[in-house]
């Protein structure tokens, strides 16, 4: 896939995410952030237990998120969550690992760097982003607990910014949106089907390939009202999040 983009700019750049469900390794201090993937779905979306949110994303050296991939962020949120307390994004720098990176090892690194934990009135979730890449090298990022998302910093990089491919800022902010709607329960995973709409062949994905939740996201699509060809979510996606909590 890589390889076709350096010939070619009208190959649009693919990716297939990764989800899993499986037990960490490593348990973490806080039993809330424990659990399975989609489990925290009404409490992200909605304000009766949670009214503010706090995201920490935890980089290794030179992976850093873009500044408007954090300001993406912000008004994707606040666009679908209800949290009248606020959603507050922090960014710090983590130590540097350069291995091929699992659900395992994301784990591993989480138990070992992650601060913020749900308490009180506010859910907190964590975003790691790795100098690592997958060995499969079609997986940009993965959700792989019910508060917890990894990124391939390296692979986005190396798939962003060239010649024919899309900006850095939109694949990060499509892998990134794509992951938070998996841990808000998208799709059938913790946030209930209004109308079904589940990929069979690819389960908690949504069979409309024009959405933000196929599981082969297109990041090269230029849809109206998007700046940074950066896809949408559809409307039977945005239904079960409004359903389950969500504005
Ligand atoms: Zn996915
Ligand atoms: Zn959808």
């Amino acid at each position: 896939m890589r390889k076709c983009l350096l010939f070619s700019c009208m190959i649009l750049l693919m990716y297939s995410c990764k989800k899993d469900n499986s037990v960490n390794p490593e348990v973490l201090p806080n039993g809330y952030s424990n659990q399975a993937l989609g489990k925290s779905a009404m409490d992200i979306l909605s304000a009766s237990t949670y009214s503010s949110m706090t995201i920490e994303v935890q980089y290794m050296p030179g992976y850093m998120l873009d500044a408007s991939t954090i300001a993406n962020l912000t008004i994707f949120l606040d666009s679908i969550c209800n949290k009248p307390g606020g959603i507050v994004i922090n960014q710090t720098q983590i130590a540097a690992n350069g291995n091929t990176f699992t659900v395992d090892s994301a784990a591993i690194t989480e138990r070992k760097n992650r601060t913020a934990y749900t308490a009180g009135h506010n859910v907190a979730i964590y975003i790691l982003v790795t100098d690592g890449f997958d060995t499969s090298l079609t997986t940009l990022g993965f959700a792989y607990r019910n508060t917890s998302i990894c990124l391939f910093g390296k692979d986005i990089f190396t798939n962003s910014g060239g010649f024919g491919q899309v900006s850095r800022v939109a694949l990060e902010t499509s892998v990134l949106e794509h992951e938070l709607c998996h841990i808000m329960g998208l799709v059938n995973l913790g946030s209930p089907m209004v109308v079904a709409h589940e990929d069979a062949a690819h389960l908690n994905h949504c069979i409309n390939p024009r959405c933000l939740m196929y599981y082969a996201i297109n990041t090269n699509r230029a849809l109206p009202g998007m700046a940074g060809n950066v896809p949408v979510m559809d409307s039977s996606c945005r239904r079960d999040l409004r359903a389950n909590g969500g504005k």
